[in-house]
């Protein structure tokens, strides 16, 4: 499922043109990076998503609960109003960005996360350190 919708989102990056020019991982991190500082400032501001509120129902429906809506502007006014530059869409940017990269690597991320968790889960409490 992980790496069904990194190779979506890569797909779709390079329909959109990301990749026209050569890419480098380096920039390509640091722009992860400037998606977490962006969710951090969201937080800061305590710019949260309504995605289940009243006042974002399209057709009988929550943001939630129909992200399919047919009318690209119709979900963009609605997404724009409701999510955009919240602390919940930086935190999808730094995913969606996150898996773009690797897909663009070739890496197997459902599996590294699933190796990562199983290892953490073996670990000491707070994995032996302060914090
Ligand atoms: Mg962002």
């Amino acid at each position: 499922m992980i790496n069904e919708l990194a190779q979506q989102i890569h797909k779709n990056n390079k329909e959109k043109g990301f990749y026209d020019n050569e890419k480098n991982v380096g920039e390509m991190l640091a722009l992860v990076h400037s998606e977490v500082s962006e969710a951090l400032e969201a937080d800061r501001n305590d710019k949260y998503c309504e995605l289940d509120s009243e006042h974002w129902i399209v057709d009988g429906k929550t943001l939630r609960e129909d992200l399919n809506i047919e009318d690209d502007v119709q979900f963009q006014a609605v997404f724009k109003m409701s999510c955009k530059d919240t602390f919940e869409d930086e935190l999808a940017d730094v995913m969606i960005r996150v898996m773009d990269l690797a897909a663009y690597k070739g890496i197997d991320l459902e599996t590294h996360i699933k190796a990562k968790f199983r290892y953490n889960k073996s670990r000491e409490h707070k994995h032996g350190k302060k914090y």
